[in-house]
């Protein structure tokens, strides 16, 4: 019997701490059950983490008590906390919080609990009731309605009786009900009407795609598979048979979607084939909600999880499958400790439970298609869409000649101006997408499109500005600057006009309704959708026909099926590739690709207009050819040659304070410290300013590691964190695998 438990306890960093395990509660201890411990001069609570025979200490404190009976960690899923913890250099409390949701941690929200009335022996005595009747007609009529409809809430009894809670407490008390409590299930898709749907049958493309996902479920021979598949090539319908493949062999399932796709319409597909044992977890969902519905997972009732990021961590039992779809999304990674992103999680969580997982997109991320491509995944390939639609024609603008032909820059070239009057002539719809990401620091020359780069690092320089002091360009991957030019450094245009490329969706909307005047504009971005449904109220004015011209950020991008768009319109495909970040040409490929996705989805063909002042750039050239592959083909070559991703690992620490003296002081302290410790393999760069270098009055500082192993930065970072004096309004995050640089 097991003397020593091993505790993971929730106010210290980072530690586990050995307990004696007292005799009363010998044998029931378990691996994943909540404890009351003694730490320091009062009690806390902790995690059973281990349990041992041997104590590495000679005088250990007892264990005072359990919180409830169950296991609310399984072992797997604390060994994946565990290995998050190691990973993504997260104390191990903060990822057992993320594998357990808060609402069922903490003590506050149980089970909601409604009074239940059920019949008493003396209530089926119909002279009795009758002779009752004479005295007291409410109680007898809160009789009648029990008599006929069966134990009720005493609530929903009390109305259809007509009368008050009170008087079926006088029944209760005189014997003729008894009252009790019965858990009732907060669920969220209540009251929604469900139209089951049949398996369709599938085309050849899906079905070989099927059947290698069926493969990795049965013998985990790949455990992973890339479901590449262009948009509307019927990624869904694989991942619903595969699913119902799961459910066949008694397994359960888990889908994660970006958080923007977990519309009502996607949660239908879902809640429609498999009804109600689909869960759904979001951000959304009260607490009461999120309570029930993990336990409901937790209890086998609902066997088939959807949801964003966290659902992940579900506790679905003998897990058969999980899916990622859109796979390459940003948003898989979250900002705050843990670093995680999802879709590696959830290929390690796949392994721990040995059940295999399906990643799906139309734009792969590098790391994925790159592990397709060397054996590591299954790879399957749908190129068709389903209903044989063609793809969109895609059109590249040079803005460049545009500029020169009208002797001025120009937001709308000549070709996407007529190509919106014949879409308006025709009643059809027009999309237009401004290509900004956040915010847009790079300067861009509005006369020939020059963008000012770092000849070491090829991303973007970012603009910076501070007071006092001159305007410069400042490289944030290796720290290189350079003083702003005065004019376009491109010999062959000079002009003096080198400045910010600052255009607003806003100021796009105004430009179109003087060039449009009769059409009907509607803009779609973050300022015109704070309102709760404002975002539905757009979409559903631009399905009814009722808007002719719909501008929007990639808002509009994902996702989004209207027959009747036969025009999408990109302004400024560059806005996104000058990015300060290695991947500005995968997202800006990805974004391209999306967008053109929303052209010609009804009869008519769709075309597409790009506007760029790069047309030859790879990321340009491969999304007008709807070119994936070879977009990737040419982007490794450049992610090999500097060993970024997937060729290597890296490690943002983000630093921020209020005092940017401090954040930078820091920041060179721990490089100072950090820099002796590191292997030869390691390359270290800062700290620099974030390219976003001021946020909510928090200066943002970045110290950026690459090297090809993750652990040969982690081991040393570990290391050195653990003892390091952060000044007191100094914060690190650290960011393993950083998806965002800014
Ligand atoms: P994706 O997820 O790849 O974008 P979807 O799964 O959403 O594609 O499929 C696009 C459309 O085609 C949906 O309306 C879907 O119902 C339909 N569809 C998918 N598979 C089939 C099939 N085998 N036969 C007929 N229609 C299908
Ligand atoms: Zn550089």
């Amino acid at each position: 019997m097991p003397r020593i438990a091993r505790v993971v306890v929730e106010v210290a960093r980072n530690r586990e701490f050995d307990y004696l395990i007292p005799a009363r509660l010998e044998g029931q201890l378990r691996v994943g059950m909540q404890v009351v411990v003694p730490f320091g001069h009062s009690e806390a609570r902790g995690y059973v983490v281990g349990l041992s025979d041997e104590a590495r200490h000679p005088k250990l404190k007892e264990i005072r008590d359990t919180v409830g009976q169950a296991v609310l960690v399984d072992e797997r899923l604390l060994q994946l906390a565990r290995w998050m913890s190691e990973y993504y250099l997260a104390p191990v409390e903060r990822t057992i919080h993320t594998v357990l949701p808060a609402p069922v941690r903490r003590k506050g929200t149980g089970f909601k609990e409604r009074l239940l009335v059920q019949p008493a022996e003396a209530a089926m005595d119909d002279l009795a009731v009758e002779r009752l009747r004479a005295k007291a007609p409410k109680q007898a009529a809160v009789l009648d309605a029990l008599r006929a409809g069966g134990p009720a809430f005493l609530n929903d009894l009390a109305r259809a009786a007509k009368t008050t809670s009170a008087a079926v407490r006088a029944l209760e008390k005189k014997g003729w009900v008894r009252i009790g409590r019965q858990a009732v299930h907060r669920d969220p898709l209540a009251g929604q009407e469900l139209l089951r749907t049949q398996p369709l049958a599938l085309m050849p493309q899906q079905k070989e795609a099927l059947d290698l996902v069926c493969r990795a479920m049965d013998t985990l021979e790949p455990p992973v598979v890339l479901l590449y598949g262009v948009t509307g090539s019927g990624k869904t319908e694989v991942y619903l048979q595969a699913i119902a493949r799961a459910l066949e062999k008694g397994q359960g399932a888990i889908v994660l979607v970006p958080e923007i796709s977990l519309t009502p319409q996607t949660i239908e597909r879902f809640h429609g084939r498999f009804g109600d044992t689909i869960a759904v977890l979001h951000s959304s969902l009260s607490d009461g909600e999120r309570h029930d519905e993990w336990h409901r997972v937790r209890q086998g009732r609902a066997r088939v999880v959807i949801g964003a990021r966290s659902a992940l961590f579900a506790p679905v039992e003998k897990l058969g499958l999980i899916v990622v779809d859109e796979e390459h999304e940003p948003t898989y990674k979250q900002e705050e400790t843990p670093a995680y992103h999802a879709r590696d999680v959830a290929v390690m969580r796949g392994h721990l439970e040995g059940c295999a997982v399906l990643l799906g997109s139309a734009t792969p991320s590098l790391e994925s298609f790159q592990n397709a491509r060397i054996g590591k995944y299954g790879l399957a390939r749908m190129p068709a869409r389903v209903d044989h639609r063609t793809m969109p024609a895609v059109r590249v603008v040079d803005l460049r000649e545009e500029a020169e032909r009208a002797g001025r820059p120009n937001v709308f070239s000549g070709d996407l101006v007529d190509a919106i009057h014949s879409r308006l002539s025709r009643a059809e719809q027009t999309m237009l997408f401004l290509n900004r990401r956040g915010f847009a620091t790079s300067l861009v020359c509005p006369q020939c499109g020059y963008v000012a780069r770092c000849n070491e690092c090829s991303v973007a320089m970012t603009y910076h500005r501070e007071p006092g002091a001159p305007e410069i360009l400042l490289c944030h991957v290796c720290g290189e600057r350079r003083i702003v030019p005065a004019r376009c450094p491109n010999d062959k245009c000079r002009t003096p006009a080198f400045k910010f490329a600052g255009v607003g969706t806003q100021r796009i909307e105004s430009i179109i309704s003087r060039l449009f005047p009769d059409a009907c504009v509607r803009r779609m971005d973050s300022d015109t959708t704070g309102r709760k449904d404002a975002h539905r109220e757009i979409l559903g004015e631009f399905r009814a026909g009722r808007i002719d011209i719909l501008v929007g950020t990639q808002m509009i991008a994902k996702g989004l099926h209207f027959p009747n768009v036969t025009l999408v319109g990109v302004l400024y495909a560059d806005l996104s590739l000058h990015m300060p970040d290695f991947r500005a040409a995968e997202r800006t490929f990805q974004l391209l690709t999306q967008v053109a996705g929303r052209a010609g989805r009804g009869q008519a063909t769709g075309e597409v207009i790009i506007q760029t002042y790069t047309p030859f750039h790879p990321a340009v050239q491969a999304a007008r050819r709807l070119d994936y592959e070879g977009f990737f083909d040419q982007e490794i070559e450049f992610r090999k040659e500097l060993g970024y991703p997937p060729f290597g690992h890296l490690v943002c620490l983000h630093l921020q304070g209020p005092g940017e003296a401090k954040v930078q002081f820091a920041g060179e302290a721990l490089v100072r410290a950090l820099k002796p410790k590191l292997p030869a393999s390691v390359k270290l760069a800062g700290p620099t300013p974030a390219p976003l270098a001021r946020a909510r009055g928090q200066y943002r500082y970045q110290v950026l590691l690459r090297a090809p192993s993750t652990r040969s930065m982690t081991a040393p970072l570990k290391a050195v964190l653990e003892t390091f004096k952060w000044p007191e309004d100094v914060r690190c995050i650290v960011d393993v695998d950083a998806v965002s640089l800014l």
